[in-house]
């Protein structure tokens, strides 16, 4: 119980650090209950006190009415639009002409990531948010006070009591995005085209309790009205992150054109990676004094520049959409488009997930739509555009039958099945999957190669696989002496593989890579014959997983151990001497930056010496190594004091441990 407004107050301030730590620097200092806790009792405390609640408390952030409509707000100062280069030729030109404005080479430029998503504009004054406001039309913007309160990293308070206007991007991360569509899409409402729209969308709300359900983050960039002074850009917007605001995982100040085109590859090459979209980078003259002396067009200001990365999202046209049976029978339609090339790469099909979003968005074949692609995730038809029909696109009807097997399929309405589990398509695709790199990983034995042997009777199982000679092979279209040896012997080597790679790549619904690895750890090669019961006990397993296994074994036991008897997988085991030695055991380990092997291989040495292997850097970190290039955990470690080594020295240590690599 909060007793005083002193110890309200001390309560308010705990609360914001803390909201600070899981917020900003995604490093939380208590558990969720801890907050909960002390958050009800501000509750109570500013429940029982009207009169004393300060406009900084966490409480703050929610609770405001629905708005009828949006108010104007006039921005201080302008938000001005930027120009776009596309290319490095583009880029050169622009150095040139603000070299010749400037009358002088040694410049040094500041440089951020651009975010993908809206843009903000925050007033501070005597320390308080006053208003936010959408960019608008540059002068006057929308007012979103109260759906801005309710994004956690931007600050109610800060410690400044000078007139500023802060300027940033407001995003949604690329997970959260693809969640808020699931579930919209769950409930028959209308997706987002792309998480800029969804960021957008969320923040013009006029109810603050929709925006507040969406996971919104708020990344500054800038600085409009402000009575600060300093000489650099970087050191401005250094002291605008001391003020409580979210840094950009990557900055840097270059000097000159080549290190400008360098950090341009890095960056294009972690974008996919990151978990918030990015479409450029923003190349900025970093001394601000001269940019008064560059000036500004109509538009926009001479002095900074969108370096925007190749697009990712393309227009196209819906040739067919054809069904396609997976390895579960599960029929998924699959658009094939006129060719298109996105950020590099030739895209001529894309998912539409299934039948009912196919209804729900009234896609058509002969459609004009909006294909996205991101990193090595399948291309996505995401929206349909509609101004460009001409009355001669057909719809789709639901298939009846299985496309390959011709029996009559299960319609589940969101799924169709294919129950037939002698369906060729079933067989192939598991016989892929089988042979997949998260699986037993063996190379050579791709679609066209399956597909071969099974269309030629060789292979109807994947047991048939073990029993292929190089004469067999030899005897395909396509498969010299050299090759059939090849393929002959990797799949030979796939003996005495790990057992969690055997489990997962029997293909049981709901089992994936985790799974089976905590299945191996529990109960080994015998993990089939155990009471099914006894999956409970393993942490995450649920009653859809267990019904799954049970279900599997029951059907497949011979199977099972006939491939066993063939492959005879190794069991995790458990060195205690190996763990005893190793400087590894029990430590929390994270990796960044590129080494010398694969990252994969590297966690599955570090895990078999006792390392606990995570993605993110925090206080209970033991160790980060660093390859070359490395990323944020690298600073984030530098902050949080985690030692930080090189990879050679983790090398050294697991050679200690008894692993050579
Ligand atoms: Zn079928």
């Amino acid at each position: 119980m909060i007793k005083d407004y002193k110890e309200y107050k001390e309560a308010v301030e705990k609360l914001k650090r803390w909201a600070y730590a899981y917020y900003v620097l995604d490093n939380p200092e208590v558990p969720d209950e801890v907050y909960d806790k002390l958050y009800k009792e501000v509750e109570e405390y500013e429940k029982a006190h009207p009169d004393q609640i300060d406009p900084t408390s966490p409480t703050q952030r929610i609770g405001a009415p629905p708005a009828k409509e949006f108010k104007k707000i006039r921005h201080l100062t302008k938000m001005w639009s930027m120009e776009d280069v596309f290319s490095e030729a583009e880029m050169k030109e622009w150095l040139n002409r603000v070299y010749k404005t400037v009358g002088r080479t040694d410049l040094q430029f500041y440089i951020e990531p651009k975010f993908d998503g809206a843009s903000l504009n925050l007033i501070y004054e005597n320390g308080l948010l006053k208003s936010a406001a959408t960019r608008g039309d540059g002068e006057v913007g929308e007012d979103v006070t109260n759906n801005a309160k309710t994004i956690p990293s931007i600050p109610l308070g800060i410690d400044y009591k000078g007139l500023i206007e802060i300027r940033g991007e407001v995003v949604i991360r690329k997970d959260d995005f693809e969640k808020l569509n699931q579930e919209r899409m769950e409930k028959g409402q209308s997706t987002f085209a792309n998480p800029r729209n969804a960021a957008a969308g969320s923040l013009r709300q006029l109810d603050p309790k929709i925006t507040a359900r969406r996971k919104l983050y708020f990344y500054p960039w800038g600085v409009g009205y402000n009575t600060l002074e300093y000489k650099y850009l970087h050191e401005m917007m250094e002291f605008v992150y001391s003020l409580g605001f979210m840094k950009p995982f990557k900055r840097a100040i270059c000097e000159k054109e080549e290190e400008i085109q360098q950090l341009y590859e890095e960056f294009t090459k972690e974008r996919d990676k990151l978990p918030v979209m990015l479409d450029g980078m923003v190349v900025k003259v970093d001394e601000i004094a001269l940019h008064e002396v560059l000036g500004y067009t109509v538009k926009y200001p001479r002095w900074m520049v969108a370096y925007k990365f190749p697009a990712i999202e393309k227009m196209t046209r819906i040739i067919d959409i054809v069904p396609q049976v997976g390895r579960t029978g599960i029929i998924t339609p699959v658009a094939i488009l006129e060719p298109v090339e996105i950020g590099g790469v030739i895209v001529e099909r894309a998912t539409l997930h299934n039948y009912a979003e196919i209804e729900r968005k009234d896609i058509r074949i002969g459609d004009m739509v909006i294909v996205i692609r991101s990193g090595d995730v399948i291309p996505e038809v995401t929206k349909v555009l509609t101004q460009y029909r001409t009355g001669k696109e057909k719809k789709v009807e639901r298939p009846k039958v299985c496309p390959v097997c011709g029996q009559p399929v299960l319609d589940e309405g969101l799924l169709i099945k294919c129950q037939n589990l002698s369906c060729p398509a079933r067989v192939v695709n598991s016989i892929i999957y089988f042979a997949s790199k998260q699986c037993l990983d063996i190379p050579g034995l791709g679609e066209a190669t399956v597909k071969l042997l099974y269309e030629k009777g060789l292979v109807k199982d994947v047991r048939d696989l073990f029993k292929l000679t190089k004469e067999d092979l030899m005897k395909l279209p396509g498969f010299a002496e050299k090759k059939a040896e090849n393929l002959i012997k990797a799949i030979q080597s796939v003996k005495g593989t790990e057992c969690w790679r055997f489990v997962n790549a029997l293909g049981i619904e709901h089992i994936g890579e985790v799974a089976s690895k905590k299945i191996c750890e529990a109960f080994g090669n015998n993990w089939y014959k155990v009471d099914p019961e006894e999956f409970y006990k393993l942490e995450g397993f649920g009653p859809e997983m267990v019904r799954s296994i049970k279900e599997f074994v029951e059907v497949n036991k011979d199977k099972i151990e006939e491939l066993i008897q063939i492959i005879q997988p190794i069991e995790p085991k458990q060195d205690e001497e190996l763990l005893e030695n190793s400087p590894f055991a029990g430590k929390t380990v994270v990796l960044t930056g590129e080494m010398r092997l694969p990252r994969e291989k590297i966690k599955e040495l570090l895990e078999h010496a006792g390392a606990h292997v995570t993605n993110s850097v925090s206080k209970k970190t033991d160790f980060v190594f660093y390859g070359e290039h490395p990323g944020s955990k690298y600073e984030k470690a530098q902050k949080l004091g985690v030692p930080l080594l090189p990879e050679e020295k983790m090398w050294e240590m697991l050679k200690e441990a008894g692993i050579e690599a």
